[in-house]
């Protein structure tokens, strides 16, 4: 409605303009201009009539041209070339009281008018209108921003929403690299948003939402993009941020209009960046709630359940906090679809290297596997500024293409603002980590009982992993026996073993695994009457809510002699899985180095690899006994 106000409004000043400029035209045309001592002439002579007598003017006609005598011949020659019947004539006023009764005398019909003044106060009411209008939207902006004003404000804002959308988008899965596994994923997506028509003949199930997932500069933004410019579809974005520093209602009425407009440019891709900063769970906030976040996440919510995947548009999100999302958005029919982007490893650093040195001028002596191997921890947009460093430094050096010495330097300079901001391993650091992960992974392995191990890795993942080792577990599981949760609490302790064989010192890196073996002893002996010296009782001590994280602690329903009894219980399993872990390493030393010396080449290695590592089946049931 306000849309179409403003038009009005601009068709109006137009109209005004047009008339005003029609008027002067159209009266310096028609009209000749005369003297005012012309005029009382002319008046004394009688021979002019109707008589219009303005604030500055005086006009009339003449009623005839016969008036050599009074007028020059000039004048009279710009009547004569207009060729009417009618003689329009003007004067610049001059204060004559008398002027009235002199044309009352000789009888000329005559009028008043108050000339032109309505236009010109037309014009500047309007302006002073339009004054105001603005004053007023500006001022309730920066109140609203201040002190969340009322919903009824929410007009104003209305057409402001800026709805990013870009028609052609140039990056492809080219410009994408080191990161495959989320790349093969959204494959898929594309083929939807390229033809549509057949998934939809097939009857498929097309996701709705996509949430990329991965620490900043892993290049999630970077992939959304390249998944419309591969679909070659329209790409609609926002961030966010954008949203919270708005006013009451205006996120709100974005999140509208962005949906409408997508709808319009189907098949096509909204993509939200930042989710975490619009989509943070409700229940976070201390201080009550931020209804405008609140307001524009609800939004976001209404129109995914509101449209049919059908329509060809997809919806993606990025975010490196997807921990601290509303649970709500991540509920079937929402963003269900999560994708990864991990840190790159070597391969795939060496790839996106690839990437950004197209356009650049390496000398013979860069080796960019090199410069991989020396960025451990790099994600996809460190190693695009290093190249670009790397460029830069070379420039300043008067050189005509960038040498392997360009990289170390821009390497060096962003490692050491790196450390500060993210967490890059020194040598020392990734060392115990290789072992570490090396002793989950073999434990893993000789043990029988457990699932096969996928993949060992040391790049860093989020903010506490260092390192991952990934076991696929092969079926579902509902029971487990206690020789099963014995050797997966062997397998918890099996890093923190390593690290004591190979540097006799322990570091800090093991807290998550202890913490998790130390909930298994106790369930073991509190919950699951596995102890025996405690016998079949259980000895629930705290319980955790299944939606709440912390524990609610329920009143002890037994003894101090008893808790004493748990305690020492729970140590004693500690003692004989330590022992266990610890003959079992040590036997397997070989296998120990020669895995975490890989990891420490290549930062991760694959199942497979692990297993060619490991002696045949029948050696493997003895160390396991
Ligand atoms: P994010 O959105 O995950 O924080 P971006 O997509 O904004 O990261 O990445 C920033 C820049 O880093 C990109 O524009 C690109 O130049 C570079 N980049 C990041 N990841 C990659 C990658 N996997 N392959 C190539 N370039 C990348
Ligand atoms: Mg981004
Ligand atoms: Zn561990």
């Amino acid at each position: 409605m306000e849309k179409r106000l403003r038009f009005s409004l601009w068709y109006f000043l137009g109209a005004v303009a047009l008339l005003f400029l029609l008027q002067t035209f159209l009266i310096r045309e028609e009209a000749g201009q005369i003297t005012y001592a012309q005029f009382k002439q002319l008046v004394g002579t009688g021979k002019v009539t109707d008589v219009v007598i303005g604030a500055d003017y005086v006009s009339g006609k003449l009623t005839t041209l016969d008036v050599e005598g009074i007028l020059g011949p000039e004048q009279i020659k710009h009547w004569k070339d207009l060729g009417g019947a009618n003689y329009y004539f003007r004067a610049v006023k001059v204060d004559d009281p008398k002027l009235v009764e002199e044309l009352e005398a000789h009888k000329i019909a005559f009028s008043g008018r108050v000339a032109n003044t309505w236009l010109a106060n037309l014009v500047s009411w309007v302006v002073s209108l339009v004054f105001f209008l603005v004053l007023w939207g500006f001022l309730f902006r920066r109140i609203g921003t201040g002190a969340g004003a009322g919903g009824g404000l929410m007009a104003i804002g209305r057409s402001k929403a800026k709805v990013y959308v870009e028609s052609e988008i140039r990056v492809t899965f080219a410009d994408v690299a080191g990161i495959d596994e989320a790349k093969e994923e959204l494959r898929e997506v594309v083929e939807f948003l390229r033809t549509p028509e057949r998934f939809r003949r097939l009857g498929g199930k097309i996701p709705k939402g996509v949430l990329l997932v991965g620490a900043p500069g892993t290049g999630k933004t970077l992939l959304a993009r390249a998944v419309a410019g591969e679909a070659k579809v329209p790409f609609f974005s926002m961030s966010g941020s954008e949203f919270v520093e708005l006013f009451v209602g205006v996120g709100a009425a974005r999140v509208r209009d962005l949906f409408e407009q997508a709808k319009q440019k189907a098949p096509c891709i909204v993509f939200i960046d930042e989710l975490d900063a619009l989509g943070k769970s409700r229940s976070i906030n201390p201080l009550g709630t931020h209804d405008e976040r609140e307001q524009t996440l609800n939004q976001l919510l209404v129109e995914m359940d509101g449209f049919d995947p059908n329509v060809g548009v997809i919806i993606m999100a990025a975010t490196n906090r997807p921990e601290i999302l509303d649970a709500a958005l991540l509920r079937a029919g929402r963003f269900d679809r999560h994708v990864a982007l991990d840190r790159p490893d070597v391969r795939g650093r060496e790839a996106i290297l690839r990437v950004h040195t197209r356009q650049v001028k390496l000398a013979p002596d860069v080796d960019l596997r090199v410069v991989a191997a020396r960025t451990p921890g790099f994600v996809g947009a460190d190693l695009a500024n290093a190249v670009n460093e790397a460029a830069l430094l070379a420039a300043r050096r008067e050189r005509a293409e960038v040498t392997m010495q360009d990289f170390d330097d821009a390497i060096d300079r962003i490692t050491v603002g790196a450390e500060r901001k993210t967490r890059v391993m020194n040598k020392r650091e990734r060392e115990i980590v290789a072992y570490h992960e090396s002793g989950h992974a073999l434990i893993a392995s000789v043990l029988p009982n457990m699932d096969p191990v996928r993949k060992i890795s040391i790049i860093p993942r989020g903010i506490a992993a260092l390192g991952y080792t990934q076991q696929l577990p092969t079926q579902d599981r509902y029971l487990m026996t206690r020789s099963e949760l014995e050797d997966r609490m062997a397998v918890l302790l099996g890093g923190r073993v390593a690290e004591e064989i190979v540097f006799g010192d322990i570091s800090t890196g093991a807290q998550d695994d202890l913490q998790k073996a130390t909930d298994i002893a106790l369930s073991m002996v509190t919950q699951y009457g596995m102890s025996e010296t405690l016998g079949l009782r259980t000895f629930e001590r705290e319980r955790r809510s299944p939606f709440l994280d912390t524990p609610i602690m329920s009143p002890k329903e037994y003894s101090e002699e008893k808790s004493s009894a748990i305690d020492s219980e729970v140590g004693e399993i500690f003692r004989r899985s330590h022992e266990r872990v610890h003959r079992l390493l040590s036997e397997h030393r070989a296998i120990l180095d020669e895995l975490a010396h890989r990891l420490l080449e290549r930062e991760v290695v694959e199942g497979d690899e692990l297993r060619a590592l490991l002696p045949s089946d029948g050696d493997t049931q003895r160390a396991a006994s």
